[in-house]
């Protein structure tokens, strides 16, 4: 393993089981309607592409791109849209998908933001949870795994952009994030 990394927090195996246990609680909401997933960029980039292929209904896609985490892991609790969506939403059934919900800042926003434009529906499947970090009300309708409150990579997830490879959800050292 990197030397920045301390350890392995989800293996590839439980990822993939977890990932498809969501699509299933999906098609079960849903049954055979059609579904507008939104990835969120970069970090969903993964999970979204799992997500999407374990799930039967018909299913057209986005991203957006916002931005609330400079090259740091720490927040600066400030959002802002870097890329918004190419399709209209009204009357769709839509669901965002992201990496991780911390603070709650980027997708309180983001939740917002695109409930103004009128969806049947507006839920949140997000893989991983800090829940002890929250600063803001927002709960995910999907939650992949509740994780502790320590900075995680891989699957998508990155520190200064790297790691996002990883086919695992690994700790990164506090030594390693502290003087960045
Ligand atoms: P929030 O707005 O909820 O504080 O932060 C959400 C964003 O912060 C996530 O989409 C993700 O990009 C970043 N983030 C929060 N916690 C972590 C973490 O443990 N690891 C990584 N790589 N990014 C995180």
């Amino acid at each position: 393993m990197n030397k920045d990394l301390k350890k392995i927090l989800l293996t590839e195996e439980e990822i993939k089981k977890r990932v498809c246990e969501l699509a299933q609680d999906i098609m079960n909401d849903f049954k055979d309607e059609e579904l507008f997933f939104i990835g969120v960029l970069k970090g969903s980039v993964v999970f979204v592409a799992d997500l999407m292929r374990c799930v039967k209904n018909d299913v057209t896609m986005d991203f957006m791109a916002v931005s609330s985490y400079g090259l740091s892991s720490q927040t600066s609790g400030v959002v802002r849209i870097l890329k918004d969506l190419d399709f209209d939403i009204e009357g769709k059934n839509v669901i965002i998908v992201e990496d991780i919900i911390d603070t709650g800042t980027t997708l309180k926003y983001l939740y917002e933001y695109l409930k103004k434009r009128n969806p049947k529906v507006l839920k949140i499947c997000c893989l991983l949870d800090k829940p002890e970090r929250r600063k803001v009300d927002i709960k995910a309708d999907y939650i992949g795994f509740t994780i502790p409150d320590e900075f995680v990579v891989g699957y998508g997830l990155d520190f200064a952009e790297r790691f996002r490879n990883l086919p695992y959800i690994a700790v990164v050292k506090e030594e390693a994030y502290a003087n960045k």
